[in-house]
């Protein structure tokens, strides 16, 4: 049966939205009586099935997470979704960049989690995840609750390599997941002497959004210029080259932003001394006022713990891209989406998004019987900040190739902007705007 079909004939019924926990605190996550009346009668509007079938938790409610709930909410066939995050609400790392610059501020990058629960009946859980028994597809809480399901679908992001010599200091912040890091990078920014220096650095790939580093660059330039006249900016990138959009940003550094961005390749920080505000690298010593480095990135912590982490180097999580199952032996229960997932596309939240919902409609179908869709087709659009008012854009779609096993790029359908503007600027927010509602909303 397709989306199309199961959602015209979808059966609707008294609300059974329990998940079953066992062992441990031995909870019993279930909806209450006037919540659930009002959440029958808004699923209802949503055309949701209320008859609980199957069950399905998702770890991690970001960009990745938050899309997958909802869609398996929307495609499946009474499937019950627990969403479990660490954090209360959820603060978008795109855009923010510009809470450097003063551009946005953190709360315009916060999701609640209250439209999922009350229009997709999904069920939210806020603790830390600290294990998964991928064959008996369990989940174990921090306070030591265990659910249980028929799948598991993981979308826990990044975490990072450790930085010899930081020894946990905060004179150095990557805020490349968004929070606490990033205001305290911002105002960091804020108290640099005129002509001081700053610095930033790129960690090898891949990493966390790929034209990320190089649109904060020229942000941090521009803002430079008008707000620190006479100070500089030092980019150390551990690639041998920058590594996408690779025109724009090569004209953006070395033209508009030549008098304040002093840029090197195959520049990897090997140890960093926060006392000195001092990078040793391999292409010497660098020191900075403020330094903003980013670390080397690898799957969230949790995909290691559970024995996931079987592809790029033991850094993420080998998937088959079909339904984005595991590729570990016996763990094919257990779905890894988004940036923790080791795939032939980019670690962005668009491609999080994309892939959350190739993963909900498989996973939708394979519970009802049936086997994934055999040629799913992925898209991304992505706006670089080349100044505080323009942007530049590149898009790409990606299509299964049965051969390579892998979601390969369709030249043709894909393009990037010869330059910049104001318009592209505008766009970015309209962009924005749809995709964290398509996510949690
Ligand atoms: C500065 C910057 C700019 C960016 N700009 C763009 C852009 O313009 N376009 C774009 O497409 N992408 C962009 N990205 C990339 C994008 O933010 C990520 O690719 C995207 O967030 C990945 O989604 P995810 O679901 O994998 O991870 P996340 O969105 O990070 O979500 C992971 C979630 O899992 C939770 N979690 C982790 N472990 C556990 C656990 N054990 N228990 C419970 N919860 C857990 C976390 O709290 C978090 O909420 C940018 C990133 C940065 C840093």
């Amino acid at each position: 049966m397709d989306r199309r079909s199961f959602l015209s004939s979808a059966a609707f019924g008294a609300v059974g939205a329990a998940l079953t926990a066992c062992g441990g605190g031995g909870s019993e996550l279930a909806l209450g009586g006037a919540e659930s009346s009002s959440l029958t009668t808004s699923l209802a509007a949503a055309r949701i099935s209320t008859v609980v079938k199957s069950r399905v938790i998702v770890i991690g409610g970001g960009m990745g997470g938050a899309t997958v709930a909802k869609y398996l909410r929307l495609w499946g066939d009474g499937i019950s979704v627990t969403l479990v995050e660490r954090m209360p609400t959820y603060t978008s790392n795109i855009m923010s960049s510009m809470v450097l610059t003063g551009q946005r501020s953190m709360s315009s990058l916060t999701f609640k989690y209250d439209t999922l629960r009350s229009k997709y009946g999904i069920t939210t859980v806020f603790g830390e995840v600290v294990a998964i028994d991928p064959v008996g597809v369990k989940v174990t809480l921090a306070d030591g609750t265990v659910l249980a399901a028929d799948r598991i679908v993981m979308a826990p992001g990044i975490s990072f390599d450790d930085v010899p010599g930081l020894n946990g200091s905060n004179k150095m912040p990557h805020a490349w997941q968004a929070g606490p890091q990033t205001t305290l990078l911002a105002s960091q920014l804020a108290a640099l002497p005129s002509r001081g220096v700053a610095v930033l650095s790129i960690p090898k790939t891949p990493y966390r959004c790929p034209p990320g580093p190089y649109e904060r660059a020229c942000l941090i330039a521009d803002w430079l210029r008008v707000n620190k006249p006479g100070s500089k900016l030092i980019v150390l990138d551990a690639n041998p080259g920058i590594v996408t959009e690779v025109d724009n940003f090569t004209y953006a550094f070395m033209g508009l932003h030549g008098n304040v961005i002093e840029y090197h390749a195959n520049a990897e920080v090997t140890s960093v001394d926060p006392a000195s505000m001092t990078l040793i690298t391999t292409a010497g010593t660098i020191r900075g006022d403020v330094i903003n480095m980013i670390p080397r990135q690898r799957a969230g912590a949790l995909v290691a713990t559970a024995g996931l982490n079987n592809a790029t180097e033991g850094r993420f999580a080998g998937v088959n891209v079909l339904s984005y199952a595991s590729t570990v032996s016996g763990a094919d229960k257990v779905h890894i989406i988004g940036d923790s997932s080791a795939t032939t596309q980019p670690k962005a939240g668009h491609i999080a998004n994309q892939e959350a919902k190739v993963c909900a409609d498989a996973i939708s179908r394979i519970l009802s019987g049936g086997a994934p869709d055999p040629a799913p087709v992925t898209n991304s659009a992505c706006y670089s900040t080349i100044t505080m008012s323009q942007a530049s854009w590149l898009t790409a779609v990606f299509r299964y190739n049965p051969t390579a096993l892998a979601m390969v790029p369709v030249a043709a359908s894909s393009a990037a902007s010869t330059g910049w503007n104001s318009d592209s600027f505008e766009e970015m927010s309209t962009w924005f705007n749809a995709l964290m509602a398509d996510s949690f909303a």
